[in-house]
């Protein structure tokens, strides 16, 4: 699997899977853009972190989450509690804690997972391939050598080694102090 590839199909994970009847069938392109409609704005509506939203961390200003189709165990986002697209439109404070966000991230899925390495970015605007291009999310991904030999999409089907309830709980009991 390409980077490229790994990038672009988080956007159909996300439209397809995240916000059914809202998006992803074509049919209301856009209609998941929307503050009232958005997947991200739910999720920081959603309150303290659960395994049942798959919310790890809240801030101040950004919240982290399990990747509800992950391309590998332990595959979150930080995302700004603000309905906010771009970078620029990000607060001093929020854009600071969204990096520390995912600091903490990363650091409790090298504290689980002891990945190979870390695929960590963001598709910012539709043509990037965003699926919810007015909600800034960041993604880290862990990887391992050879990991796309088991993962790689047959029919759009992937092979995932544990359940996101077993995901979140361990990265849970990893999460770093602060
Ligand atoms: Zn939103």
């Amino acid at each position: 699997m390409s980077l490229e590839h790994l990038w672009a199909g988080w956007r159909n994970a996300y439209v397809t899977g995240s916000a059914p009847g809202s998006a992803g069938d074509g049919a209301h392109p856009g209609a998941a853009d929307t503050p009232e409609r958005c997947v991200f704005c739910r999720i920081a509506a959603s309150g303290p972190p659960s395994v049942t939203t798959g919310v790890l961390w809240v801030g101040r200003t950004t919240l982290v989450v399990l990747n509800a189709y992950p391309y590998t165990s332990g595959h979150l986002m930080a995302v700004p509690l603000r309905h906010v697209g771009s970078l620029g439109d990000l607060s001093e404070e929020e854009a600071s804690e969204l990096w520390a966000a995912t600091r903490l991230g990363v650091a409790a899925q090298e504290a689980t997972y002891g990945p190979e390495g870390i695929n960590l970015g963001a598709n910012l605007g539709e043509a990037a391939g965003a699926g919810i291009p007015r909600h800034l999310h960041l993604h880290a991904v862990p990887r391992w050598r050879g990991d796309t030999n088991f993962m790689t999409a047959v029919a759009d089907t992937r092979v995932l080694p544990e359940t996101l309830a077993t995901s979140w709980e361990r990265l849970t009991a990893a999460w770093p102090p602060g």
